[in-house]
């Protein structure tokens, strides 16, 4: 019982997990599958091979194979920074005075200083494995043009990252960490691709866009010989390599015979979400627990909880093939916002899935009582959350208060996806009292909505 569980669940080398653990496997009614764009039909391993790297794309249309072992030559570089801490915040319990108990897994704590890492080393590796020589990527907030960085150094690839313009410009330490690496950074849009000509012709002082610079790394890596296009979030194949943090959770509370009764996640594309819950859904698809699971994205970027469930494309520039996704359409742009990493306009197909058929709660919340939530949990913890990990603690210590109006002595568990030190910006404009909280309008939605690709029915491919 909880006295003799320590404060930080430990497991061994030994006790890693060997296996990543593919939810769509146990899913009953699989996600909708990923259309070609051109001819709307279920994509094939060879549609998607001239863009990503072999082994992904296989994991990416996997849906039958429950555990994929993780190659032993990654494994060795995830024991350097992992098994990533399962901390039980007693101090936190404390000073809200529930009678639940609160666990979190921290990811911060690699140098990139987020999840990405699981995936970023997982697609660098197999890429240096199929023989390429170079990657190219885009990031926004950095996190993931960080991560790609480090794994590209690790295993000795070229890497290119397409950064946001606004954000390059915001995140200086970003950028300088992404180029000590080795990366070449370029701020996007660029005059070194069609794409990125082709938006700065119509906009010359825009600031860019993850959609704008998704077309441009996407391009790139198609014109270069012995290179492939990576991708940090959304798909499956990223959800499958960040399952990681769930076997771990998952072996650590089997260990200490923990069972949790809600697991809170938040929400950008889905991917650290997804990889926390997959274990523990797959147990309530099997009907052997009834663990609540809530999806916590910003209030500025609600895709599950305004959006609509449709096939839409992964990209502004309309380049990716068609994703059945909780979106707000490829077009919609979000207003700024700090948790930069949780600005996408669609969701992970699995997840999307999840929160259609009833098994993925949803909430939003808004940036300045996210702040607050992460301001107090710095206090009371000593950790500086991420601006996007502060969504999960907000709805954390609102299901805590819920306990204590209640009584009831729920065990929570919520992902603490990064470190906050490369966002002082945004917690500089907190602690100004400058932050501001933009919620879009129905018209601001509608106009995302109609950037949606029309899929006539008749031409859908039936299975
Ligand atoms: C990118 C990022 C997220 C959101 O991405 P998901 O794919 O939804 O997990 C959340 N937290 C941090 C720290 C990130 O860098």
């Amino acid at each position: 019982m909880a006295t003799n569980i320590p404060t930080r669940l430990y497991l061994a080398e030994d006790e890693l997990p060997a296996n990543w653990y593919n939810l769509r496997a146990d899913m009953r009614e699989k996600p909708e599958p990923i259309l070609h764009p051109g001819t709307l039909r279920p994509a094939a391993a060879a549609d998607l091979e001239p863009v990503f790297c072999k082994e992904p794309v296989k994991q990416e249309l996997d849906e039958t194979i429950r555990y994929i072992p993780i190659p032993p030559g990654l494994l060795e570089f995830y024991k350097a920074y992992r098994p990533a801490p399962l901390i039980r915040a007693r101090f936190l319990e404390k000073a809200l005075e529930t009678p639940a108990e609160i666990y979190y897994k921290h990811e911060g704590t690699n140098t990139s200083g987020s999840h990405k890492l699981n995936s970023a080393a997982a697609q660098a590796y197999y890429a240096k494995e199929e023989g390429l020589k170079a990657l190219t990527t885009e990031t926004g907030a950095g996190q993931w043009g960080s991560a790609m960085a480090m794994a590209c150094a690790f295993y000795g690839l070229d890497l290119t990252v397409y950064m946001v313009k606004v954000s390059s410009e915001q995140k200086p330490y970003r950028k300088a960490l992404i180029e000590t690496y080795g990366a070449n950074l370029i701020p996007s849009p660029s005059n070194t691709t069609d794409a990125g000509r082709k938006i700065l012709e119509r906009d010359p002082n825009t600031g860019g866009s993850l959609g704008c610079a998704i077309s441009e790394a996407i391009e790139t890596a198609v014109k270069t010989d012995k290179c492939r296009y990576v991708l940090g979030s959304v798909l499956n194949h990223v959800l499958l390599h960040q399952s990681i943090i769930g076997q771990e959770v998952k072996a650590a509370f089997d260990k200490y015979g923990i069972k949790p009764d809600i697991i809170i996640g938040c929400a950008g594309g889905g991917s650290n979400l997804g990889g926390l819950i997959s274990p523990f859904m797959g147990e309530k698809l099997a009907g052997k627990s009834n663990i609540r699971f809530i999806a916590v994205e910003p209030a500025s970027c609600p895709s599950f909880t305004r959006g609509k469930y449709a096939y839409d494309f992964g990209d502004t520039g309309k380049t990716t093939p068609l994703l059945k996704m909780y979106t707000l359409g490829n077009g919609f742009i979000p207003s700024a916002n700090h948790a930069g990493g949780l600005r996408y306009h669609g969701m992970n197909s699995v997840l999307s899935k999840l929160h259609h058929d009833g098994f993925l709660e949803a909430r939003a919340e808004v940036q300045t009582e996210v702040f607050d939530a992460a301001v107090r949990f710095a206090k009371i913890e000593g950790i500086l959350p991420a601006p996007e990990s502060s969504h999960a603690v907000k709805v954390a210590i609102d299901e805590a208060l819920e306990c204590k109006r209640t009584g009831e002595k729920k065990t929570i568990l919520f992902g603490l996806t990064g470190t906050g030190y490369f966002d002082m910006t945004a917690y500089m404009a907190y602690n100004a009292k400058t932050m501001s909280d933009y919620i879009p309008t129905d018209a601001d939605l509608e106009r995302g909505f109609a950037t949606l690709p029309d899929i006539p029915r008749t031409r859908r491919f039936s299975l």
